[in-house]
């Protein structure tokens, strides 16, 4: 499947927002953003008065860098979310955040979503006991999450627990770290997500 090859910390700079796309580089003082908190370019440090299109457009394109989601699968996505009950803003976000490799990240086998993608792809990752290699597998509440038990010595999976079990767990997740498996106890709400992203800006984008 086609993903985005381009330079990471460029989507950070060009949304004018840390979208935490490398792990723990993001909290050092490495990070690109606070380094260079301007678009990237020539003309990234020039300032203009953003127009109300470029405001929906760039809250859809950071919600999309920030689930690692290409273009057309997005419109997709929210596609589904506007045809459920209820708030579109809300479905589309519910929905990115049910997708497999974005729990292997919040349960914190991965260090980031891309990561967590990878482990999914390469099947180090079982729903319910059954192997499951597709990153965009829609969980469920109540659906176990575990890793393989041959991929339980991958030192980046045991490395990236150590670092999620510094900052802790997500309320709706309940994690075992030492037996390498986590349970989603409910698909959070749009409040619950730590995530400074206004949903309406984007189904204004699609309404267009
Ligand atoms: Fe973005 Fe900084 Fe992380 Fe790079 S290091 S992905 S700029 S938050």
């Amino acid at each position: 499947m086609a993903r985005y090859l381009g330079p990471v910390c460029k989507q950070c700079r060009r949304e004018g927002a840390k979208l935490f796309l490398k792990g723990e580089r993001c909290l050092s003082d490495k990070c690109a953003f606070d380094r260079r908190p301007y678009a990237p370019g020539q003309h990234g440090q020039r300032r203009s008065k953003a127009s109300e299109y470029s405001r929906h457009l760039r809250e859809k394109q950071k919600v999309r860098r920030i689930y690692g989601i290409l273009e057309k699968q997005f419109s997709l996505y929210f596609d589904k979310a506007d045809a459920a009950k209820g708030v579109t803003g809300d479905n589309l976000l519910r929905l990115l955040e049910s997708r497999l490799d974005n729990i292997v990240y919040r349960m914190g086998f991965a260090n980031t979503r891309k990561a967590g993608r990878q482990l999914v792809r390469h099947n180090h990752v079982l729903i319910n006991g059954k192997k499951v290699n597709i990153p965009s597998y829609l969980v469920k509440a109540g659906d176990e999450i575990s890793i393989r038990e041959r991929s339980l010595k991958i030192g980046v999976i045991q490395g990236a627990l150590e670092s999620k079990e510094r900052t802790g767990w997500d309320p709706w997740l309940e994690v075992d770290a030492k037996k390498f498996k986590g349970v989603v106890k409910e698909i959070p709400q749009v409040q619950d997500l730590q995530l400074s992203i206004e949903p309406q800006l984007i189904v204004e984008f699609y309404s267009k």
